[in-house]
């Protein structure tokens, strides 16, 4: 199977054998026909999985065949929103930006991307100068919607792309509110990396009978990526990273700490051993967020340290190795840090540093994923076995649930900042769905 025979026009194929796509992904093949012929779409589809140009490329498409001339407005074309894509946090949105820009280049089409923590005039100004197709986080949209800048009633196409996570981060009543402000007429496609039951009742409130995608079985990591455990003191942990990388030459590496601190603290101690690094995670200002991942992309820096929520969104292409420095407490993290590697179908491997803390962590993960990861003694690393599990601390709050642990609220608090919320109320029902972990966000306003 080809690009060209999926029925898209010359435009859009020159920008994909630009970006040197050769096939599509079985997700692209799957979904592209589907959105094609106008029907909503439920796909679940992990991430690394190309599901970003499953729905760009045939939103693309379907805005050519349906061409409306750009009427004159003083000389300029008038165009309004035809498309809206909605996802769960800034990196993700700036990452689809780029795609949609890459994919569009030999189209007259404009597209931005909107999300909180940076300027809102000139996002205001970007979209009163006319957009066709906007990438939002949900928080900023409504902002804008409600001081009257974004006009979404002529939307002919609404993605909710992460829809699980976004549902993870209690943007429900904020989505519910977004779907108000577009036309009931449209189409509809929900990606989300697993069909809950809630991903269920979503579809089932905004879509008309959706045709189903499912490329990748549930919680499963995808097969290209190597899993490896090392076992190791936790007093050990960064000896170990420092000597992998070192050892092994690797030139970028993603790391993943549970909190923002050990973030900032394993940064540190990398750079003290000569190893180029940074951290990203929602302390950080978004300008430092992103002049660390350009950073990282470009291998001006070799290590980038993350938390999980800052990580979303991070797409590098055959990004070679993702570190577990820690363990994530909720295990479908684990799945969707290492689908940082092996990204539509190439090879990466992925890494757990794994103290004695953290072993029932390991355990709930291997439950999830159905295997069990391989384990290496490195040697001079090996595991001093007077040493006895101790509760993990998620930054000075309550100790783990049932051994397998879950975040504090104040881990969920220090998260917050990362994420994208609209304000007012949000707090209020945050704290409703306080069971929820992420769930809540910074205003980005
Ligand atoms: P996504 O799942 O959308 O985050 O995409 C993961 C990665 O796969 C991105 O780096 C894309 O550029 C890349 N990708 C998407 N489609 C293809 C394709 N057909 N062939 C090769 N790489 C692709």
């Amino acid at each position: 199977m080809s690009f060209s025979t999926l029925g898209l026009s010359d435009p859009i194929l020159k920008a994909i054998t630009e970006t040197g796509y050769t096939k599509p992904t079985p997700i692209q093949a799957q979904a592209i026909p589907l959105i094609l012929k106008g029907d909503d779409v439920l796909a679940a589809a992990q991430t690394g999985t190309g599901k970003t140009a499953g729905f760009t490329l045939p939103l693309l498409e379907r805005m050519v065949q349906h061409h409306q001339p750009l009427k004159s407005h003083r000389g300029q074309p008038k165009r309004h929103i035809r498309a809206l894509i909605l996802t769960p946090t800034r990196e993700l949105a700036a990452q689809i930006g780029e795609n949609v820009e890459m994919y569009s280049r030999y189209l007259p089409y404009k597209s931005t991307v909107i999300f909180g923590g940076v300027n809102i005039n000139r996002q205001i100004n970007v979209l009163k100068s006319g957009i066709d197709i906007l990438i939002a986080t949900p928080g900023r949209l409504l902002d804008l919607a409600s001081q009257k800048v974004v006009d979404l009633s002529k939307v002919e196409t609404l993605v909710l792309d992460e829809a699980d996570r976004m549902l993870d981060m209690g943007f429900i009543h904020d989505i519910k509110k977004i779907v108000r402000l577009v036309p009931k007429q449209r189409q509809t496609l929900l990606f989300s990396a697993t069909f809950s039951k809630e991903i269920k009742a979503l579809a089932s409130g905004f879509q008309r009978n959706p045709s189903l995608v499912e490329v990748a079985t549930q919680n499963k990591t995808a097969d290209r990526i190597a899993q490896l455990v090392h076992p190791v003191d936790k007093s050990k942990k960064r000896d170990l990273l420092s000597k992998l990388i070192k050892e092994g030459g690797w030139k970028q590496v993603l790391v993943f700490t549970r909190t923002k601190h050990g973030a900032n603290k394993l940064c540190e101690y990398l750079e003290q051993q000569g190893i180029n690094s940074a951290a990203i995670h929602g302390n950080k200002s978004q300008g430092a967020r992103t002049k660390a991942l350009a950073n990282f992309k470009s291998n001006k820096i070799r290590v980038l340290v993350a938390t999980d929520i800052a990580a979303r969104g991070i797409d590098i292409d055959m990004l070679p190795h993702v570190v577990n420095f820690e363990l994530p407490n909720v295990p479908e993290d684990y799945v969707h840090r290492i689908g940082r590697t092996g990204r539509a179908g190439r090879e990466g491997e992925a890494l757990s540093l794994v103290c004695v803390d953290e072993n029932d962590y390991l355990r709930g993960i291997e439950r999830l994923i159905g295997q069990k990861i391989n384990k290496v003694v490195v040697k001079g690393f090996e595991v001093d076995s007077s040493i006895k599990a101790e509760p993990i601390n998620q930054g000075g709050g309550r100790g783990r649930r049932g051994g397998g642990g879950h975040r504090n609220s104040n881990e969920k608090n220090r998260d917050k900042s990362s994420q994208e919320k609209s304000g007012g109320n949000s707090r209020n029902r945050s704290r409703k769905r306080s069971r929820s972990r992420n769930s809540q966000g910074s205003k980005d306003s």
